[in-house]
C-alpha cells in the first residue's frame, strides 16, 4: 500500500490505529478452505494493513477510501470464524471491530440492548446477567467471538432451543455499505416497509455486503440461580438422538438439549467413561421464573427420559460438564492435519437417524472413522467428528467431500463449507440451484459493483 494512502487511512482513524509491522500483520493471517472433489487445502493470508477505527463514521470514511482506492477491505470482529470468512485472500486492509465494543444502550425494562458490533458475547452477557437478562448466544466459541461476527453466521449457538438464533433476536442494525453509506434498520419489533429485509443482506453474509457497526438485540429474562442442567444415558447413540425427536416432538423446549456420542463428549467430561453399557448421552439444560416451574419440567422429562429407555446420569458427572461449559477458554478443538468436521441439517427425522451410519461406512471406505456425532435440537443440525489419522490430505478432502455431497443428496445442507466468503466452493452449485447461485452473485454486483468487500470469495468461481 503507497503512502500516501497510508497517510490517509492514519488521518481518518489516528496513527495509533493504523497498523504495519510483520508481527501485528502476522496476528491477523487467518486461513481459508477451499472444498472439492480432489481435496481440499488450506491456505493462511495476511493483510498488508490493519485499521482499527471506533465509529460508524470513521468505518464509512475508511470503506469510501478504500473504494476510490480500489483496495481489498477484509473485516473481523472477534477472529474465531473457522471457514476462512475473513481471510485476506488479496492482502488489502483489514477492518479490526474490537476497539468498536461499547454498549451505547441497555433497557432492562424494554428487553433490549444496542452495542457497537464488535461486543464480546462473553462480556456481554456478564453485563446482561446483572440485570437478570440474557443475550441468548452460546457458541463454543463465546469466551472470543462477538455480536456482529455471529449474526454474519446467523449465530447457532448451545442456547438456541430456548432462545433461537441471534440472527433471530436481531431488531435494527448500522452498517457500512460498500460504497461508504451508512445503512441505518431502526430497532422496532416490526416494520411496515418491510426494512426489516435489508438486515438479511448483512445478516449470514460473512462480511460480503458491507460492515456491520451497530446492533440492538432483543434480549430474554433470565434467572441464574433457577437454571438446572440434567443427563441421560442410553445404550446407543440413535436411541438418544431418538429421545431427543421425541421431546421436541412433545413439544418440550428446554434451553439446551443435544444428543451426543459419550465418546466426543468424554474429551471434556471424563467421568462419563464409568458409564458401563451407556453409548449415548442426552444432555438438557432447563430455564423458567419460577424455580417451581423448573422442578416441574425436571420431573416430567426424567419421567419421559426414562419410558425411552434414558438412565438419569450421577450428579457429580452432571456438575462437571457443567464446570466444562462454564470454563473460559477457547478451546480450538480440530487438529487439522489428522480430523475435520461436517455439519449438516435435514428437515426431515429420518435423515438424521440414517446419516451417521451412512457417513460412517464413507469413513472407512476411505481409512477414517467417526469419532463423534452430536445431534442439536432447535435448529436440527448434526456434526459428525471424523478422524482421518495417517491419511493424505487428498485422501480425507475426498472423504470429507463425499460425506457433505451425500448430506446434499439426502436434502440436506453443506452448511460450514460453503458461504458467500468461501472461496471457489464446490458446494454451493448443487445446494443453491444454478438459479439461486446467480441470484446471490447478482447481489453481490449490485451492492458492490467495484468487488472491495472480501474479495476473492463471494461465490466466486475462481478463487
Ligand atoms: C472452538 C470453536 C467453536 C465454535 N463453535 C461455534 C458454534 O457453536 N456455533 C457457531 O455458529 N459457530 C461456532 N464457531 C465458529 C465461529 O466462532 C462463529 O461463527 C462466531 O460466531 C464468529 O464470531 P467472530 O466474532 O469471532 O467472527 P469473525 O471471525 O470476526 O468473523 C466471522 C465472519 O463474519 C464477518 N464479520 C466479522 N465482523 C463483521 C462485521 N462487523 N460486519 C460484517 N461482517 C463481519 C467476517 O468477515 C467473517 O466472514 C466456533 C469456532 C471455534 C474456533
Amino acid at each position: 500500500m503507497d503512502a500516501k494512502s497510508v497517510s490517509a487511512l492514519k488521518r481518518i482513524v489516528g496513527s495509533r490505529d493504523v497498523l504495519l509491522d510483520a508481527a501485528a500483520l502476522a496476528g491477523y493471517a487467518r486461513t481459508a478452505c477451499r472444498v472439492g472433489p480432489r481435496g481440499y487445502r488450506y491456505r493462511t493470508y495476511a493483510p498488508s494493513l490493519v485499521v482499527r477505527p471506533e465509529s460508524t463514521e470513521e468505518v464509512s470514511r475508511v470503506v469510501a477510501f478504500a473504494r476510490l482506492k480500489r483496495i481489498p477491505v477484509y473485516v473481523e470482529s472477534g477472529g474465531t470464524d473457522t471457514v476462512g470468512g475473513s481471510a485476506p485472500v488479496k492482502r488489502g486492509l483489514m477492518v479490526d471491530m474490537r476497539k468498536m465494543n461499547k454498549v451505547l444502550e441497555l433497557s432492562e425494562e424494554s428487553m433490549f440492548v444496542t452495542v457497537q458490533a464488535g461486543a464480546g458475547l462473553q462480556e456481554l452477557e456478564d453485563l446482561l446477567r446483572g440485570h437478570r437478562l440474557t443475550h441468548g448466544h452460546r457458541p463454543a466459541s463465546f469466551q472470543q467471538a462477538s455480536v456482529a461476527g455471529s449474526i454474519s453466521h446467523y449465530g447457532v449457538g448451545g442456547e438456541s432451543p430456548g432462545f433461537g438464533l441471534l440472527a433471530d433476536n436481531v431488531l435494527g442494525m448500522a452498517a457500512v455499505l460498500p460504497d461508504g453509506q451508512v445503512l441505518r434498520v431502526r430497532g422496532v419489533n416490526k416494520s411496515s416497509m418491510g426494512e426489516k429485509n435489508l438486515m438479511w443482506l448483512l445478516m449470514g453474509a460473512q462480511g460480503e455486503h458491507g460492515i456491520i457497526t451497530e446492533v440492538t438485540l432483543k434480549l430474554h429474562p433470565h434467572i441464574e440461580g433457577n437454571r438446572r442442567l440434567m443427563m441421560f444415558g442410553f445404550d446407543t447413540f440413535r436411541r438418544a438422538m431418538e429421545a431427543s425427536l421425541s421431546l421436541a416432538r412433545e413439544g418440550f423446549r428446554p434451553t439446551h438439549q443435544s444428543a451426543t456420542t459419550k465418546a466426543s463428549l468424554q474429551r471434556f467430561v471424563p467421568s462419563l467413561a464409568e458409564l458401563a453399557g451407556t453409548e449415548g448421552i442426552l444432555s438438557l439444560i432447563l430455564d423458567g421464573p419460577r424455580l417451581s416451574m423448573v422442578e416441574a419440567q425436571i420431573q416430567e422429562l426424567e419421567l419421559a427420559c426414562r419410558e425411552m429407555g434414558g438412565r438419569p446420569v450421577p450428579a457429580p458427572t452432571v456438575v462437571e460438564w457443567r464446570d466444562h461449559r462454564s470454563a473460559r477458554v477457547l478451546e480450538r478443538t480440530l487438529d487439522r492435519r489428522s480430523e475435520f468436521s461436517v455439519w449438516t441439517s435435514f428437515l426431515k427425522a429420518q435423515d438424521f437417524l440414517a446419516f451417521p451410519d451412512e457417513a460412517g461406512r464413507m469413513c472407512e471406505a476411505h481409512g477414517a472413522s467417526l469419532a463423534g456425532v452430536a445431534f442439536n435440537s432447535h435448529p436440527w443440525t448434526m456434526i459428525l467428528r471424523v478422524s482421518a489419522k495417517g491419511l493424505s490430505q487428498a485422501r480425507a478432502g475426498r472423504c470429507m467431500y463425499e460425506i457433505l455431497s451425500r448430506a446434499l443428496e439426502m436434502g440436506g445442507t453443506a452448511d460450514a463449507f460453503h458461504g458467500p466468503a468461501l472461496a471457489s466452493s464446490y458446494l454451493a452449485e448443487p445446494e443453491l440451484g444454478a438459479c439461486g447461485l446467480e441470484t446471490l452473485r447478482k447481489v453481490k454486483r449490485a451492492l458492490d459493483p467495484a468487488g472491495v468487500m472480501n474479495p476473492g470469495k463471494a461465490w466466486a468461481s475462481r478463487p
